[in-house]
Formats: structure tokens, C-alpha cells, sequence
């Protein structure tokens, strides 16, 4: 069946009221998907499409929302419902309206993610795996962070690049950052907390009353210096915001050499996903936290 009556159709049956596309204007998209917004009988809806065989992404990224939502900390949309039809894949979520932060929104937005932060889990990961970005997210439970950022992000991003061709000196420095792992975390203990797991500028805004909201995860229960970590590698969040943060929730000093150690993992991914100059940057990164490591 037609994918826009399709869709049209499931937002009836998920929302209990009849709904019918009056108008769809395109939202251009991210790097992975197209965006829509669909509007009729003044209800609107933010929709995404894609290839069919991305609807298990879709269907993660609705859960990470729920499970984002359930924690009651920070807005994020809600989903309504998901399918595939004429040859797509669709999400389609609540519509927001963003607007201007407006005064005091990146301390909200600093605060709130703190509060994010402190709905924690026995263990770290996720009762299931993910993507970032179009790549896959291995959120398999355990209970040593140190191992979990050994194998289920640096070590798998590693091997992503090797199955890819790129051996030679990314593995060689890289395997030996993975056996160095534990000096990073000598004095320091993570805790699983409540992740967005891909908060780059693009994937936070604020609504027309202010509020934050976030969108676009990649959730899982992980060391909340990971989330910081991605808000400084592209940029794009305040000295308020940070300054609200540490004010709800200190960070340890150690974050400071840490949070490459992070990023690397969005550096790697970047590479696997668009290669160029991240190989460079990867190595670099790597050179880097070796030498902070005896
Ligand atoms: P992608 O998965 O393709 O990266 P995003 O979820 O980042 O797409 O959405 C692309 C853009 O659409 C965002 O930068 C944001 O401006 C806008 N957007 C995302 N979600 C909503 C929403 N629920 N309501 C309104 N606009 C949205």
C-alpha cells in the first residue's frame, strides 16, 4: 500500500482519532534519513523515512525515546507509531516546535541532563543494541565499564575498521590503547547512568516554552562523562550550560583526559561511516592517551 496512507493510517489507529495528510512539507533530513511534516485537522507530525531494511534502526530509536521519557528528566518526542510500506520504513513522532533557548535555556538544558544522568541501571548497556549513526551500537549488559568500552565501542569500531582495510598503525595503536583501558579509570569509578549516547549540537533544541528537548539517541546505561565528552567534539554548548551541570552534578578530574577517550569512539565511527581526514584524527587521538599512559 501507499506509504503516506499507510502512515496516515497508523497515526489514526496509535492516536485513537481519524487522521488525514492535508499537507506535507519535506524537513530535508540528516546525514541518514529524509524528514517530513505532515499536517491535518491541526495535528502535526515529524516523520522519517527510509529503506525498509531500517526499520529495527527506527524501532530503536522509538524505544530509546521511551526509555529517555520514562525517566522524566528532560523532554524528548514521543513516538506515535512505526512501519514499513510502499518500499519505506517510516518513524513517526510528535511534532515539536523549536525555537530561540531564550534565558537561562542552556543552564535547563545542563541541569536536566544531569538529571538524565542520575537514572542508573545495574549494569552497563542496554536490554537491547542500537545504531550511531547508520553504524550498528553493541549495548550487550555487563557489569565492567572498562570492558564494555574495550569491546562493545572502541575494540568494535576497531574491527569495523579493519574489516574495511584500514590495518597498519590504527590497529596496531589501537590495540595497544585497549590494553592500556584500565589506567584511565585507576581512581575512578563510572556508574551506569541514563545516556543520550549521540549528543552532538544538532541533536538538542529547545521548545517555543523554553524546555529542552533532545532527540535522535543512541541511549544506553553508560559513564555519563561519555554524553559530556560528545558535547565538546563538534561544539555548539555553552559555558552555562557545563557551569549548570557540574553545579547538579560535580565531575571527576580525570574527565579531562578521559573525554578523548570517548570521542574517539565517535571519531572512529565517523571514519567507518564517511572515512577521510578522521583516520588522521583517530591516530592523533591515540597518540594522545598513549602518552598520558606508562
Ligand atoms: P536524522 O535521524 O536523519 O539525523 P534528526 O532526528 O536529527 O534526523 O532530525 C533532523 C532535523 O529535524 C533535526 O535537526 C531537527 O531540526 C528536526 N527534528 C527532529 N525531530 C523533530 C521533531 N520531533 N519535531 C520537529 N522537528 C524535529
Amino acid at each position: 500500500m501507499d506509504l503516506w496512507n499507510t502512515v496516515a493510517e497508523s497515526i489514526a489507529a496509535a492516536s485513537g482519532a481519524p487522521f488525514s495528510v492535508a499537507a506535507r512539507h519535506s524537513a530535508g533530513g540528516g546525514c541518514i534519513n529524509q524528514a517530513y511534516v505532515l499536517e491535518g485537522g491541526g495535528r502535526r507530525y515529524f516523520v522519517k523515512t527510509n529503506g525498509t531494511e531500517h526499520l529495527p534502526m527506527f524501532d530503536a530509536e522509538a524505544d530509546g525515546l521511551r526509555e529517555l521519557a520514562s525517566s522524566g528528566a528532560i523532554r524528548v518526542p514521543q513516538p506515535v507509531c512505526l512501519g514499513n510500506a510502499g518500499g519505506s520504513a517510516f518513524l513517526v513522532l510528535e511534532y515539536i516546535e523549536f525555537a530561540a533557548a531564550g534565558r537561562g535555556g542552556a543552564q535547563r538544558l545542563g541541569t536536566q541532563l544531569a538529571a538524565l544522568h542520575r537514572s542508573n541501571a545495574a549494569q552497563f548497556g542496554w536490554r537491547r543494541d542500537n545504531t550511531i549513526g547508520a553504524t550498528p551500537q553493541i549495548n550487550t549488559w555487563s557489569g565492567d565499564w572498562v570492558d564494555f568500552w574495550r569491546e562493545r565501542r572502541l575494540g568494535y569500531q576497531l574491527g569495523l575498521a579493519a574489516a574495511h582495510g584500514c590495518g597498519g598503525r590504527l590497529q596496531r595503536e589501537g590495540g595497544k590503547l585497549l590494553d592500556r583501558l584500565p589506567q584511565f579509570f585507576a581512581n575512578y569509578l563510572p556508574l551506569p547512568s541514563l545516556l543520550h549516547g549521540d549528543l552532538w549540537g544538532g541533536n538538542a533544541a529547545f521548545d517555543a516554552a523554553g524546555h529542552p528537548v533532545i532527540f535522535d539517541p543512541a541511549v544506553y546505561y553508560g559513564d555519563r562523562e561519555a554524553d559530556l565528552a560528545m558535547t565538546e567534539l563538534f561544539g555548539g554548548f555553552s559555558a552555562d550550560f557545563y557551569a549548570a551541570y557540574r553545579e547538579s552534578y560535580p565531575l571527576d578530574p580525570g574527565y579531562a583526559t578521559r573525554k578523548a577517550l570517548y570521542n574517539l569512539y565517535h571519531v572512529l565511527n565517523h571514519f567507518n561511516l564517511f572515512g577521510g581526514g578522521y583516520l588522521g584524527q583517530a591516530e592523533r587521538m591515540i597518540a594522545a592517551l598513549l602518552a598520558e599512559t606508562g
